[in-house]
C-alpha cells in the first residue's frame, strides 16, 4: 500500500479556540487592539484547544500524515513563534517538524485541508477542503467520521469491483486487511455504544469487502474471522 494520505489542520477556529484567547485579555487591551485583536503581543499562547481537537488528531494521525497548515499576522511577530510553543505544548511530539505557517495554503500539496475560512490560498487547495464549522462539520465528531471512512484513508484501489487479484501483491492484501480490520473494530465499538441499522449495514459491506480480499489471500476459511 502507499503512504498514508496527507492531512493539514489549520488553527484559528479549527484546532485552537481563538475566542478563549480574547477573553483572557484586560479591557484596556482589547480596546487599544479593537479591530486587529490578532496583532496583540502573545495573544497566541493565551488560547485553549478547541473541543474533542486533541483527541481527534490523536486518532487521526493513525490513519494520516499529519501537519500543522496555519496562518501567522504579518505584523505581529511573536505569535510566529507563539503557535510553534501552542502546538508543542498541547501536541507534544505529533506535530514536530511537521508546522507550515504561510499566506499561500494552495503552495502545499496534500489529501485533506480542515479549515474554517477559505482565506490565504485554503479556498484554492488542491486536494478537499473540509470546511470546519459549516452545517455538514460542524465539529470534531463529524469531522472525524468523515476521515476515519476507509474510502477516504484508503487509496481508491480496494473500492474497485473488479480488482484484477493476480496483480495485486501478498504485502497489499495484507496491509488492506489489517486496514479494513481496524476499521471494521471501530466501527464495531460505536454499534456496542449506540445500535443504529446505519452502521451494521456498514459493518457488514466492510466485512463482505473483507472477505473479498481474504479470498485474494487464498484463505480457505474465511469465516474463522467473522461471524456473517
Ligand atoms: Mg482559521
Amino acid at each position: 500500500m502507499e503512504k498514508k494520505k496527507k492531512l493539514f489542520f489549520d488553527m484559528d477556529g479549527v484546532l485552537v479556540d481563538f475566542q478563549s484567547g480574547i477573553d483572557r485579555l484586560s479591557d484596556e487591551v482589547k480596546k487599544e487592539y479593537e479591530g486587529r485583536l490578532d496583532e496583540v503581543p502573545g495573544i497566541f499562547s493565551l488560547m485553549d484547544p478547541m473541543p474533542g481537537a486533541v483527541e481527534a488528531v490523536k486518532v487521526l494521525r493513525k490513519y494520516y500524515d499529519v501537519y500543522i497548515l496555519s496562518t501567522a499576522p504579518w505584523k505581529n511577530l511573536s505569535a510566529w513563534s507563539d503557535k510553534v510553543a501552542w502546538v508543542t505544548r498541547h501536541f507534544g511530539k505529533i506535530f514536530h517538524k511537521h508546522v507550515i505557517l504561510t499566506h499561500c495554503k494552495h503552495l502545499c500539496k496534500g489529501d485533506f485541508l480542515i479549515d474554517d475560512r477559505r482565506k490565504n490560498g485554503a479556498g484554492k487547495f488542491k486536494g478537499e477542503l473540509i470546511r470546519f464549522g459549516t452545517k455538514r462539520y460542524p465539529n470534531w465528531e463529524k469531522v472525524v467520521e468523515y476521515l476515519l471512512s476507509p474510502c477516504n484513508y484508503l487509496r481508491p484501489i480496494i473500492f474497485v469491483e473488479d480488482l484484477n487479484f493476480d496483480e495485486i501483491t501478498e504485502t497489499m492484501v495484507e496491509k488492506t486487511i489489517t486496514a479494513l480490520d481496524s476499521y471494521a473494530k471501530i466501527l464495531n465499538e460505536r454499534l456496542e455504544e449506540n445500535y443504529t441499522e446505519e452502521l451494521a449495514d456498514q459493518i457488514l459491506s466492510l466485512s463482505q469487502l473483507t472477505n473479498r480480499w481474504l479470498r485474494a489471500k487464498k484463505v480457505e476459511d474465511e469465516y474463522q474471522y467473522y461471524d456473517i
